[in-house]
């Protein structure tokens, strides 16, 4: 180092005097001389924030910096939508924005409530005869500050969104009520919006009433990964109650600083682009289709590109209904003039004329149909090839277990696996048969679904084959963890799928000695095969896997018996059937890649 060079050290907000010395090889005492000729008395364990360390530094000769925490967000995952739209702006036009936020949470802990206090409490009555309508989104002023809520609560729209990449929000709301507590769908929410990268602040709900338990919530938040910021951690927790219209400009005021500390900004004169919030005929304006503006301004007349649908902006209101010319940023704007309905979640841009949008559009359906033919399965193994290529630096598991009792371990082994550079990243786990959210969410973040002895439900299947989304289910953990290593190291073996061919239903069950247990069913979909595999379920949880002994309709025995029909069988190894218990029939193929 040349001596007019002076060398900056990185420190935290808060050091002691013990660790000041040591970064910059001094002793202890000469930090407290120098504290003390700047009028600080300290001693050696004394904590000494970061603006009175960096005097201290300056006047021994070197230069602080903040040493900023590394960030998960920083390291991998999603860049924030509107960040990735103001890249090619010039910084120079960029403005803060309003921030658009989200209502999440479980069912039943106050969502609509909370979005609808927040709204006639701040939401001055629209012009036009004091209705205002409910266009999927409002804007309010709290502090001369605009907020932007999107009024669909509820993660699956929230997600929906994020699967056509157009995060929506930038900050998400979790109402959780203090009487009830995390539940499964604030888990979930949870995962969506970690996912997305998206901040968190709880609104605990319903602390009106008598049962309520903030704390004991809190510690459930903190066991979620939401340490609330009184305990040390990052995550503001507002009470308040929707009913009683309490805590909500605490609630604002919470919003609003988060907002300022993540520096949401935009171009009011830059690229016009933005995403649907909501879309519908209506008998006799047509098509309407209400808009969020997240760069530039939209204006009557533009001709846009919506989805598959394209137009010219005949008209334009606010969610007042009031009829508007134009909308900014974070604005959302109900329009009308578009030759389709759009979905929610699809991205719109700005053509110089309505003849160009409608060329986008085409080249869109052309390469839609492409891109059906070939989108490849998000499988374990391409997401490794991914992970490898450096397109992504984490592999992203959703995962489903039968009871809290094996979700436990897995997720412990799952987080002690180091085969690679590569992070294995569990968005979400929890108990339960795989859902359609949680293929959604794999969809929205390019994960994939594995399953603890539970199975998915048919709708999560179906969605999983539309979407590509890979779904693998074990019965014993330690296979599970070994696909995941192998994924991370490579060398995974082809996937096989089930086939399910048939259902049947247990009516009775029979014992007979050396033989063992029979169980008398009737076949409800399918066929049941004498030579396929079977699972034997009861409710959600698989009991056992494995071939059938054998298989008789009347007294014959017989290759196959299909739906309607009744049977009689036997499951190799197994002898503990239950009325009510289901037995699916199912083949295993390797997936073609
Ligand atoms: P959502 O399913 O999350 O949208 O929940 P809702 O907003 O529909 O609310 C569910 C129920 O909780 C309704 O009966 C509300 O009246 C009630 N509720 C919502 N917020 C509060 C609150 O702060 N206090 C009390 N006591 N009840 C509330």
């Amino acid at each position: 180092m040349s001596e007019n060079e002076t060398k900056t050290i990185a420190l935290p907000s808060i050091t002691t005097v013990r660790d000041l010395a040591k970064k910059v090889n001094s002793t202890p005492i000469q930090v407290i001389k120098v504290l003390m000729a700047n009028g600080v008395m300290a001693n050696i364990n004394q904590q000494i924030d970061f603006d009175t360390a960096a005097v201290v530094l300056a006047e021994l000769g070197y230069e602080a910096s903040l040493e900023v925490p590394e960030v998960e967000e920083e390291q991998v995952g999603e860049v924030p939508l509107w960040r990735r739209l103001i890249d090619k702006e010039d910084p120079q036009n960029l403005v803060t924005r309003p921030p658009v936020i989200t209502i999440l949470g479980h069912v039943d802990h106050g969502k609509t409530t909370l979005l609808d206090a927040i709204r006639h409490t701040n939401v001055a009555a629209g012009e036009s005869g004091g209705i205002t309508q409910h266009i999927g989104a409002y804007q309010i002023t709290h502090k001369k500050k605009i907020i932007t809520f999107l009024d669909t609560p509820g993660h699956a729209a929230f997600t929906a969104m994020r699967a056509r990449g157009a995060q929506g929000a930038d900050i998400v709301v979790l109402v959780v009520a203090a009487n009830d507590g995390v539940m499964p769908q604030t888990r979930e929410a949870i995962a969506h919006a970690r996912a997305a990268r998206v901040p968190i602040i709880v609104a605990m709900n319903k602390i009106d009433l008598d049962d309520a338990n903030p704390d004991f919530v809190k510690q459930q938040l903190a066991d979620a990964g939401l340490v609330s910021d009184e305990w040390d951690g990052d995550t503001i927790i507002v009470p308040v109650s929707a009913k009683k219209n309490t805590g909500i400009d605490d609630l604002l005021e919470a919003i609003l600083l988060v907002a300022d500390n993540t520096k949401i900004l935009a171009n009011p004169k830059g690229i016009v682009t933005g995403t649907v919030i909501e879309a519908e005929v209506d008998k006799s304006r047509g098509v309407v289709a209400t808009l969020l503006v997240q760069n530039g301004t939209l204006r009557t007349g533009d001709a846009i590109a919506v989805g598959l649908a394209s137009g010219n902006i005949r008209a334009m209101f606010d969610f007042k209904g009031n009829q508007i010319k134009e909308a900014g940023p974070a604005t959302p704007a109900q329009i009308l003039g578009l030759n389709g309905v759009p979905k929610a979640g699809d991205p719109f841009q700005v053509c110089d004329s309505e003849r160009e949008a409608r060329v986008i559009i085409n080249k869109r359906k052309v390469k839609l149909e492409e891109s059906k033919a070939t989108k490849p399965m998000t499988t374990l193994e391409d997401l490794f090839d991914r992970v490898k290529a450096g397109e992504m630096g984490e592999l992203k598991l959703i995962l489903k277990a039968d009871v809290q009792g094996s979700l436990e371990p897995i997720v412990n082994s799952l987080n002690d696996i180091k085969q690679s550079e590569i992070r294995v990243n569990i968005l979400h786990a929890e108990t339960g048969a795989i859902t359609e959210n949680d293929v959604m969410l794999a969809a929205a973040s390019q994960a994939i679904v594995l399953g603890f002895n539970v199975v998915a439900e048919t709708p999560a299947k179906r969605l999983a084959e539309t979407e590509k989304i890979s779904i693998r289910t074990y019965e014993i953990i330690y296979r599970l963890l070994e696909d995941v290593e192998k994924a991370l190291k490579g060398m995974l073996e082809p996937e096989k799928k089930e086939v399910v061919v048939g259902k049947a239903d247990v009516l009775q069950t029979f014992r007979i000695s050396k033989v063992g247990a029979i169980a008398g069913c009737r076949v409800t979909e399918g066929e049941i095969r004498r030579n396929a595999n079977v699972r034997v379920m009861r409710g959600e949880t698989v009991l056992f896997t494995g071939e059938l002994a054998s298989l008789k309709h009347e007294k014959d025995n017989e290759k196959e018996v299909k739906t309607g029909f009744e049977c009689g069988l036997r499951v190799k190894g197994f002898n503990d059937f239950e009325v009510g218990d289901k037995v699916v029939c199912f083949t295993v193929e390797e997936i073609a890649r």
